[in-house]
């Protein structure tokens, strides 16, 4: 196969129509290789070969028989049967659904059939229902064999996904190993072409399992390019000259007077690498990874400020409007006593004040703008941007992030705040491009966060317990969960909630929900924080990053339908205030296992990395709450905890072919091809 087959639509393989090329891209199968990295999910093993008084209940056998006899019964609810004997005994074939004719075609009486299936028993007589094969005997080679099974692509005919696995397949024969020969030796890997042949026509039952070295070597090749394409674009973002930003060293001197705290060591350290970084001749891309409340913002603004000060302008972007807001106030009110002016700029601004706004930034008379996505719209011209911040980035995908990092010029720095705690072996998968500072300390390690749990059946208890915490003056988060299927079935549970929370409690209760206009959540929430609003009832996880010091009780209702981040995240609310605060999960009667689980960890710690690492172990990969969000799946085949070893090999794989300069555009261009990452160094190309 000439190599750019690979990346022709389905539409060119041979037996396959329309009908079926519709069901494989309704499941993103649209070119070949897609449908060859489809990778089987098991393996059957039909090489049991009974005889007919030699079956065994519930075993998948395949048997070779001559059909004697049709019972096609008159009534239209009972199946049709096809009595089959060998030399040694009878078996009864049962169809469900099947038309008369079809059934003469494929087992015409007396001639000898292969048959396999899984055999069952019926009021006294060994039976297959609805066999998996049926072909004449000369064909025994193609189904007395093992075989892949495919979750993905159930409802093709077995025949030609056979044909596509085996036939299809062999024309990429010729296609090139990209990996050293000593590397294959060393993990005693096959090569491409053998791993990807052997997983769609494995020999042993094993071979598809994640532990074969057939698909260790898959795995490794998506691990390895994606690492690749962040070292590389890492690589050359570092070749990059910049103008070194000129600093005064007391720079953190005057903020740490005015704010009413002492920085952590952890916050301290960060800033300390950014700055070294901001001061530097390389352009800054740099991610700041804190849990919720570990003080990110503050960070943030002396940044900021050391920018401007070096007369340089500063965007900050925040992912809503109210955290826009909210940061601009607290940029304002620090920042007071200086002349520096601040701006915020959002899409809800009126367009003249926004065209006011723009013509002020390109003339540089603001020095830091605050706002959303409307920040980087085309027609948005800074005079001399000097840092771009991104708050709370896991609202944006991966690539979304590397245009925004382009969007300024050599000169503007780049600083990502992450609020997701990422499991290590992801880290370098989600972040390889940047420099990583990490605050592992939080501020307030003498604000307990209590978690508890109780059965829904005890909302009287519940009740009780909100009304002596409304008592001591605090105010209250209730979160119902997302329902993602019914936007309808989300919103009647809030409503029910809400209606009976103001009924029960005689406080101001508010409610925010996902199909709500942002203008009148915006203004439920302010409410909130300005304390107006007691008791806050949200559908959607509440706005990333809300500050409200006085909330200090977190209820979430049906905890189970949560995932731990998710859980953590929304924990992470509360225990601002130098109050003791409360997490309070509400489970119902139908927990599962799972969910017994999460409300322990959630129980026993307080740290989002190990609570992600957790997060991990119990609900796989993929599902981890941002990596969702982010909408890209980093991957298809490997899986991080299975094959976490691969991330180590990799690294130095590539470590070892940054520093032998090895051109990656040559050499792995049809691997980076494969896994589509080839787009993402023609941004950097052009950028
Ligand atoms: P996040 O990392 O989630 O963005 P924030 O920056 O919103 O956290 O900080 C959470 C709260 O902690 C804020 O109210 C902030 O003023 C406060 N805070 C930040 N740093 C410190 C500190 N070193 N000591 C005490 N309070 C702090
Ligand atoms: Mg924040």
């Amino acid at each position: 196969m000439n190599s750019d087959d690979l990346f022709l639509s389905i539409n060119n393989i041979k037996g396959v129509g329309p009908v079926i090329s519709k069901k494989l891209s309704d499941r993103g199968i649209e070119n070949k290789i897609d449908l060859f990295l489809n990778l089987p999910t098991g393996a059957i093993d039909r090489r049991f070969c009974p005889k007919l008084d030699h079956l065994e209940v519930g075993k998948i056998s395949t048997i070779f028989v001559r059909p004697v006899k049709y019972y096609f019964p008159r009534f239209r609810n009972l199946p049709n049967k096809v009595l089959c004997k060998d030399e040694c005994g009878s078996i009864d074939v049962i169809f469900f659904n099947s038309r008369e004719n079809y059934i003469k075609q494929i087992l015409p009486l007396n001639e000898e059939v292969v048959i396999s299936g899984k055999v069952g028993f019926y009021k006294n007589k060994f039976q297959i229902t609805n066999p998996d094969y049926i072909q004449p005997a000369d064909k025994e080679k193609d189904i007395k064999k093992i075989m892949a099974q495919y979750s993905s692509i159930a409802g093709i005919s077995p025949k030609t996904i056979q044909k596509i696995y085996k036939e299809e397949i062999q024309k990429l024969r010729n296609v090139k190993e990209w990996h050293r020969k000593e590397l294959l030796n060393e993990m005693k890997w096959p090569t491409w072409y053998e791993a990807i042949y052997a997983l769609h026509n494995p020999i042993n039952v094993s071979d598809v399992e994640k532990q074969s070295s057939f698909y260790r070597r898959l795995a490794f090749d998506e691990i390895f390019s994606n690492l690749l394409i962040f070292c590389e674009i890492k690589k050359r973002v570092k070749q990059l000259e910049k103008k070194p930003k000129n600093i005064p060293n007391n720079i953190t001197t005057y903020i740490k007077k005015i704010i009413p705290f002492t920085l952590t060591n952890s916050q301290n350290d960060a800033c300390a690498e950014i700055l070294e970084d901001i001061r530097s001749s390389k352009k800054m891309m740099r991610v700041l990874q804190g849990d919720v409340g570990s003080g990110k913002t503050i960070i943030a603004l002396i940044s900021a400020f050391a920018v401007i000060k070096s007369g340089y302008q500063v965007a900050f972007l925040c992912p809503t409007e109210l955290l826009a807001k909210q940061h601009f106030q607290l940029f304002k009110k620090i920042l007071s006593s200086t002349n520096y002016s601040i701006e915020l700029l959002s899409g809800k601004i009126k367009t003249s004040e926004q065209n006011k706004i723009r013509t002020l930034l390109f003339e540089k008379k603001i020095n830091i703008i605050i706002g959303t996505h409307s920040l980087f719209q085309q027609k948005t011209l800074f005079g001399n941007l000097g840092l771009i911040i991104i708050d709370e980035q896991h609202k944006f995908g991966v690539l979304q992030r590397i245009n925004l990092s382009l969007k300024g010029t050599i000169n503007t720095d780049v600083l990502l705040m992450t609020a997701t705690p990422i499991p290590r072996t992801l880290i370098l998968t989600n972040y390889g491009d940047m420099d990583i500072s990490t605050l592992k300390e939080k501020p307030f390690t003498n604000t307990k966060i209590q978690t508890l749990s109780k059965s829904i059946e005890q909302i009287d208890e519940v009740i009780m317990f909100v009304k002596k915490r409304l008592e001591t003056n605090d105010q209250i988060y209730w979160v119902t969960p997302l329902i993602e299927e019914s936007e309808k079935l989300n919103l009647s549970a809030a409503v029910k909630r809400f209606d009976y929370l103001k009924k029960n409690l005689k406080v101001e209760v508010g409610l925010v929900h996902g199909s709500m206009k942002s203008d009148e959540k915006d203004k439920i929430m302010s409410n909130f924080i300005s304390g107006k609003i007691k008791v806050i009832v949200s559908t959607t996880v509440i706005e990333v990053g809300i500050d409200n010091q006085n909330a200090n009780t977190m209820i979430i209702e049906n905890c189970e339908r949560f995932g731990l981040s998710q859980l953590h995240q929304l924990r992470g609310r509360v225990g601002r205030g130098r109050e003791n605060a409360y997490c309070l999960l509400l489970y119902s009667k139908n927990i599962g296992e799972n969910g017994k689980k999460r409300i322990h960890i959630m129980k026993s710690s307080l740290d989002g990395f190990y609570i992600s690492e957790e997060d991990l172990k119990l609900r796989g990969f993929g599902d981890i709450i941002g990596y969702k969000q982010s909408g890209e799946k980093d991957f298809l085949i490997a899986d991080p905890i299975f094959h976490s070893d691969l991330f180590e090999i990799a690294k130095k794989e590539i470590e070892r072919i940054q520093s032998l300069q090895i051109n990656i555009e040559e050499n792995y261009s049809f691997l980076l091809k494969i896994f589509k990452k080839d787009k993402v160094l023609n941004i950097i190309d052009t950028g």
